[in-house]
């Protein structure tokens, strides 16, 4: 009752002229004491932001989950800067005040990387695109989803090399590498950088390329997710990319059919050209089992490569032509439920049959049990194309990654999913490197400096001393200063 009184004062001593957030502030109409206790305990100055989401605001609960709806925390405040003024301002009164805050832009970390119980800086209002043809460049603001940025520049026939998930934040994908269909034809999106903008640990907005600050733009590419400041926006190097065609091999599921479809893709993309891209994808949802091989060919000639390694194995075929941005659509994952867990693996050589015996045991095994997941787990091709560029993103001259990643709609399922996928992958641990991708973050990985960034990490932490000596940018699976 003290709360709701409070709260009520509170909202009466607001008017449209003393309160720059009309539109978000209060207001459930009975928040719960928590909420209020959380409100109650942000420092005055910053207890009226006009671009905050507090905890008694309504859309808090909305805003407070990230993509991944596993993870319920409850912020003091969700911050939505929506200039370089502000978030500089803000930056300061969180720093004044000691205040632990992470950094969000598309949401989609994996584990609540960018997320915390102190604050959150989200970026979401910085979502320019401007398109510069003549250049053959694009500035992308650091609140962009990728379905925006396909959109946008696929249009105009051109294309980032990125992952396909329109809803991921160009942002997160950027700093940890960015693997997708275009990789092994123009690179990782971070190898298509030109210049990042950024506000520094000292307060400052400065442009990171390969002339100002070349270690920082190094660290950045490959490292740079919540490490050494706030990205505000990207300069990207856009690729002419005016026809492409698609490609779907797919099987009914039998054991002895899968591991010969593993068999031929696996030597497969030993020989591809540096214009094709693959996946090999394992699926399971609703007591269905799929296997199938996906492909994007760039340029105008037909998509007959496969024929050779696949045609003996009898696959349905479907091959269609057309612009990058109709082909996006085709490799876009979609998940019926909210939560997951998802792991990888980078693969210096070709799977032997044990762990892809594994893999079809733990797909065979959900079958058997009608269970309630669902499974999607992909090989894709690296190699190609991807440059030995000087980035931070170490695993560069693997043949392939594995992304493994398993759904549940009901949180009564998450212990059985966990359970599930650690088993799995340390049965197949004596098989594939030990190195993984920092992008799929995994906190099961206690070792993850050296997992996710191997002989780089000491140059890492020393730009680290550098640019952010106090460690203020920091969550669980960051850069630290020091080796702890
Ligand atoms: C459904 C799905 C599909 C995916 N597909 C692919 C794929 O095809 N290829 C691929 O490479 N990866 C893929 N990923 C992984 C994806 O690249 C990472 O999860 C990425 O970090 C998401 O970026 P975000 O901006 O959406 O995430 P956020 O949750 O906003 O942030 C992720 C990380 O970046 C940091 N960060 C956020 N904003 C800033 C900022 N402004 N400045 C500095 N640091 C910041 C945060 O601290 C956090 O550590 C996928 C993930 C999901 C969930």
């Amino acid at each position: 009752m003290k709360y709701l009184l409070a709260l009520t004062l509170f909202a009466f001593s607001l008017n449209a002229e003393n309160v720059a957030c009309p539109d978000n502030i209060l207001l459930e109409v009975y928040p719960d004491q928590n909420a209020c206790e959380l409100f109650h305990s942000i420092p005055h100055d910053l207890q009226q932001i006009p671009y905050a989401i507090y905890p008694i605001c309504k859309g808090y609960d909305t805003a407070r989950f990230n993509f991944n709806k596993r993870f319920n925390i409850f912020p003091h405040a969700i911050f939505t800067p929506r200039c370089e003024d502000e978030l500089v301002h803000l930056f300061k009164k969180l720093k004044k005040h000691h205040l632990k805050f992470s950094l969000r832009s598309g949401g989609h970390c994996i584990e609540p990387g960018s997320l915390t119980s102190g604050y959150v800086v989200d970026m979401r209002h910085f979502d320019d695109i401007i398109p510069d043809v003549e250049h053959e460049e694009v500035y992308v603001g650091a609140g962009c989803r990728l379905g925006k940025v396909i959109n946008t520049i696929g249009k105009l026939d051109y294309a980032i090399p990125t992952g396909t998930c329109t809803s991921v934040g160009v942002t997160g994908l950027t700093l940890g590498g960015g693997l997708g269909v275009l990789g092994r034809i123009f690179g990782l999106t971070c190898d298509s950088v030109k210049s990042i903008r950024l506000l520094t640990a000292d307060g400052k907005i400065i442009d990171v390329d390969h002339h100002n600050h070349p270690d920082l733009f190094w660290a950045l590419r490959g490292a740079g997710n919540g490490s050494y400041g706030i990205v505000i926006g990207f300069t990207f190097k856009m690729h002419y990319v005016p026809h492409v065609s698609t490609l779907r091999l797919s099987w009914k599921w039998d054991r002895k059919t899968v591991h010969e479809v593993f068999d031929a893709w696996q030597c497969w993309i030993k020989t591809l050209p540096g214009n094709i891209s693959s996946q090999l994808q394992l699926k399971y949802l609703n007591n269905k089992l799929l296997v199938r091989v996906v492909g994007l060919k760039v340029g105008k000639s037909c998509f007959n490569e496969w024929k050779k390694a696949f045609k003996h194995l009898r696959p349905k075929v479907k091959i269609e032509t057309g612009s990058y941005l109709d082909s996006a659509p085709e490799w876009a994952d979609r998940s019926p439920f909210p939560f997951f867990k998802s792991k990888s693996q980078m693969l210096n050589k070709s799977l032997s049959h044990e762990p892809i015996n594994t893999a079809i045991d733990f797909f065979e095994k959900l079958k058997a049990e009608h269970s309630k997941y669902y499974a999607f787990f992909e090989l894709e091709a690296m190699g190609g194309k991807i440059p030995d560029a000087h980035t931070a993103f170490f695993p560069r001259r693997a043949e392939s990654w594995w992304y493994e990643v398993l759904y549940w709609d009901n949180e009564n399922l998450e212990q059985t999913a966990l359970h599930k996928l650690r088993t799995f992958q340390c049965d197949i641990a004596p098989y594939v490197s030990k190195h993984a991708y920092a992008n799929i973050v995994d906190y099961d990985i206690h070792n993850y400096l050296d997992v996710y960034y191997g002989n780089h990490v000491n140059r890492l932490m020393h730009i680290k001393r550098t640019y952010d000596p106090h460690n203020l940018f920091h969550w669980r699976q960051s850069i630290p200063t020091c080796e702890e």
